[in-house]
């Protein structure tokens, strides 16, 4: 739901589709129909959609249990990406995926000066690597959360909070734009993500 839409239009869909149907039984269960009329409001339908055919298939194909990990998730539920499953297996199974969406793009590419935009070829893909290799092995679900929140709310897109942020200490555009001879050049970097 969180996709392309704010939490505080999301909160009231939530509570009410949590309150509706509390289990994947229960969403496998409902009419299409229903679904569909209980998204209303939110935008992009076919996340509603696949969220009750991956309800069906999980209840249908799988015995009942969701996939646990990045690669059967993607493998055996239609509709769910890269960043769906690596979210769902580090915040719900705590498995050791690393997440990328707008806000890790942004903190990412700053803390590691790079200067390429994600368009170009093979940033995304090192991104990924980069998040899959620094994300918690222990407490992998707060850790991606917290660099997503990180994002939103102090490495923002115009005037990041740095002098605030809690990993000012291991930001390498930060810390270069306190360097003198360097002040100023690495500007681009903040301009650029
Ligand atoms: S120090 Fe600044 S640029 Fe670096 S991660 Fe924190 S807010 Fe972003």
């Amino acid at each position: 739901m969180l996709q392309q839409t704010q939490v505080a239009t999301v909160i009231p869909y939530f509570n009410k589709w949590i309150q509706k149907w509390p289990t994947v039984q229960a969403l496998a269960d409902a009419k299409v129909e229903e679904v569909l009329q209980t998204w209303a409001g939110l935008g992009y339908y076919s996340r509603g959609r696949r969220l009750h055919e991956g309800a069906k298939i999980i209840m249908e194909k799988l015995n009942g249990k969701i996939p646990d990990s990045v690669s059967e998730l993607t493998k055996l539920i239609p509709g769910i990406g890269a960043y769906s499953a690596s979210a769902i297996a580090s915040i719900a199974f705590q498995k050791p995926a690393g997440v990328v969406d707008g806000n890790v793009i942004r903190v990412l590419s700053r803390m590691r000066i790079i200067g390429a935009h994600v368009s170009q070829p093979g940033v995304r893909d090192h991104l990924w690597e980069l998040a899959n290799k620094i994300v918690s092995k222990k407490r992998p679900g707060d850790f991606n959360q917290s660099l997503m929140e990180l994002g939103a709310t102090i490495c923002t897109p115009q005037n990041p909070n740095c002098a605030s942020c809690p990993v000012n200490k291991y930001c390498h555009a930060y810390n270069m734009t306190k360097t003198t001879p360097t002040a100023g050049k690495i500007e681009f970097i903040f301009e650029k993500h």
